[in-house]
């Protein structure tokens, strides 16, 4: 293949542009801000379980202290008849010792009830001290994940932006390197770790790092200008200027 040499140096500058978005490309997908992302997310996925477990335990306490306030409730209503029973004095006297006697049991089974009542409003406040600290933790790791999207979002915005400069300047430059050339160089970028042209510079292909030597040399050498050479080594299109120390 042949190409003016003015045109191969083109290359270079296409090469330039190329790497700079390959590094924008990887920059882009190995942003820290992803993994952030990733253990905040899973850490907020896990406490919002936890505090759903929490507000569950507080909510089966408040059912039961109701339905203890609604057994006292019924116990007061029962021993206040007992009472305006007694108070009237209706009744034979032993219908009397009866009700004096259900009286006293109702008040000892209404004291029962408050105390157990007591001890579930006790472990509710426990309970919900739980909800109140699992509240705080998932809202401090919301705030973060949420500080870490803007960043992501910030730092991907900025390669964009970046990414359509270098865009920009890449058309005009691939349109002065003829088809037949910018095909090739593409198709060892694709091959080749997204390089596909390399400066010759003192001996070395800047594509392997390595040096020519003896026949290669000669070859890269003795060709014509316009020649388009390859490194032996790569494969990659070996660019000639003033440092290639030939
Ligand atoms: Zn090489």
């Amino acid at each position: 293949m042949k190409a003016d040499p003015f045109v191969q140096l083109r290359l270079l500058d296409l090469q330039a542009v190329d790497t700079a978005l390959g590094q924008l490309a990887h920059k882009r997908s190995h942003l820290p801000e992803h993994a952030e992302i990733t253990r905040l997310s899973a850490g907020l996925d896990s406490i919002t379980g936890e505090r759903a477990s929490a507000q569950a335990e507080v909510d089966d306490l408040d059912r039961d202290i109701k339905r203890y306030e609604g057994d006292i409730d019924q116990v007061r209503q029962r021993a206040a008849r007992n009472q305006a029973r007694l108070d009237s004095g209706q009744g034979s006297p032993k219908e009397l010792e009866a009700t004096q006697h259900e009286l006293t049991s109702l008040g000892r089974r209404q004291a029962e009830l408050e105390d157990t009542e007591l001890e579930l409003m006790e472990k509710r406040e426990a309970a919900q001290v739980v909800v109140a600290e699992v509240t705080a933790r998932r809202d401090h790791i919301a705030t973060e994940l949420q500080a870490a999207a803007a960043r992501r979002d910030a730092l991907l915005a900025e390669i964009a932006a970046e990414e359509e400069k270098k865009q920009a300047a890449r058309g005009p430059i691939a349109l002065n390197v003829p088809a037949d050339l910018l095909a090739l160089y593409e198709k060892i970028r694709k091959s080749s770790g997204g390089i596909g042209a390399a400066m010759l510079r003192a001996r070395r292909c800047e594509g392997c790092r390595l040096e020519l030597s003896g026949g290669d040399l000669a070859r890269v050498r003795t060709a014509a200008p316009d020649e388009v050479v390859r490194c032996e080594e790569c494969r990659r299109i070996l660019i000639r200027t003033g440092e290639s120390g030939l």
